[in-house]
């Protein structure tokens, strides 16, 4: 079916989220880099299926308290007593307006994604006319009376109801004017099946959990927080004189070649370039730091020893290697032959895919030290995914 754009969306945040005991209304709370409240706008603004999105806040709102930087795409209502008035207000410009559906959605819901609205539109049909995402309930359930166990429900039937609630625009404006005349106020699912709309159940999500409690915010945050990665980028360079007598190891990879690499260790410029840009890219410091040249015990020492330390360094902090890209300097030997072997070596001990890994090789043109063959210099950069930082309470 095609996915539509001709589509409205209220985002409710006008509520002071007392019961979260938060310092601030909850749709205000920072949750990983930004407001609560944002998250959301956001989902439906990247979905780019919305022509109008409606945004409703409490009437005496601090405006330094969340982020609006979507200037005329969004449209600032205040919100009403209750849930059902911040609805009208919202509505109240738009009762002749011709969209395809409403997606009516709680702020305090920042797990609201592109690809679930995505979802939601392409499962209507022309013969439901509301999408809800439900959960089961997978707890027995009670009735309760005078603080006893009164009765108990089947729970099979039981779901227990999400937002964002998706409409047909027009069936859904329908049914509220009816429940209006006749003060009949509900929610907006309950609207739309008492005045006889069919509205479909589809499966919901735990990210699309509600944040009522202090503890659901942590809740969340994990959520969250695992998905969203930033990348990380840090560069090494190094450069290592030729000398008699050593072999040339380059990624750790044995290079038949007359000389060796003048150095304490065996001297990969390569790798030592490499565990620079890792160590950069998670901010921590470089390889002389954390290896010192002055102790003895990495006397020609392998430089698999300096990158597997990189690379646990990454994976202490639950990062990935998204990317490594390596330039290798020299005039001579040639590199060239043994590329693919210097690129599953370091794949290999990174413990990443090879086709993450890329080598280069170049020279200066006979210019400087390495255009004399006086040694190798070598380049690297590193691309790493690391989870946003956290900022909770
Ligand atoms: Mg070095």
């Amino acid at each position: 079916m095609q996915i539509l754009d001709n589509n409205i969306a209220i985002i409710l945040a006008a509520g002071s989220g007392t019961r979260a005991n938060l310092n601030l209304p909850k749709q205000f709370e920072i949750l990983g880099d930004k407001p609560i409240l944002n998250w959301s706008i956001d989902a439906f603004l990247k979905s780019k299926k919305f022509k109008k999105i409606i945004v409703v806040l409490p009437q005496n709102h601090d405006e330094n308290l969340w982020t609006n930087s979507y200037a005329d795409k969004i449209e600032i209502v205040f919100g009403g007593k209750e849930r059902n008035d911040s609805v009208s207000n919202a509505l109240n410009n738009y009762s002749e307006a011709n969209f395809e559906h409403i997606f009516i959605h709680d702020a305090a819901r920042p797990g609201i994604d592109i690809d679930y609205l995505n979802l939601m539109i392409e499962n209507f049909s022309n013969d439901i006319d509301g999408i809800i995402p439900v959960l089961n309930c997978n707890d027995a359930m009670w009735l309760v009376k005078d603080e006893l166990l009164f009765d108990n429900i089947d729970r099979v039937n039981l779901k227990r109801a999400q937002t964002p609630q998706a409409f047909k625009f027009k069936k859904y404006l329908n049914a509220r004017k009816n429940s209006l005349l006749n003060n009949n106020i509900f929610d907006d699912a309950q609207i739309s099946v008492n005045y006889g709309l069919k509205v479909k159940y589809m499966e919901g999500n735990q990210k699309l959990d509600k944040i009522t409690f202090k503890s659901d915010f942590q809740k969340m945050d994990n959520i969250l927080m695992s998905e969203t990665l930033v990348s990380r980028n840090g560069i090494g360079f190094d450069a290592h004189k030729f000398c008699e007598g050593k072999e040339l190891i380059l990624c750790g990879v044995k290079i038949p070649y007359e000389f060796g690499l003048d150095g304490h260790s065996d001297a990969d410029v390569a790798w030592h370039a490499l565990v620079d840009a890792i160590l950069g890219a998670i901010g921590e410091g470089d390889i002389g730091q954390a290896f010192p040249p002055s102790e003895a015990k990495w006397k020609g020492a392998p430089s698999s020893v300096f990158l597997e330390y990189a690379r646990d360094k990454v994976n202490e902090k639950n990062a990935l290697i998204e990317n490594i890209d390596l330039s290798i300097i020299c005039e001579a030997p040639k590199i060239g032959p043994y590329r693919e072997e210097l690129r599953i070596s370091t794949a290999k001990l990174l413990r990443i895919n090879t086709n993450n890994v890329n080598i280069k090789a170049t020279t200066t043109e006979k210019m400087g030290f390495t255009g004399r063959k006086e040694g190798i210099a070598a380049m690297a950069s590193a691309t790493i995914l690391m989870k946003r930082g956290k900022n909770v309470f």
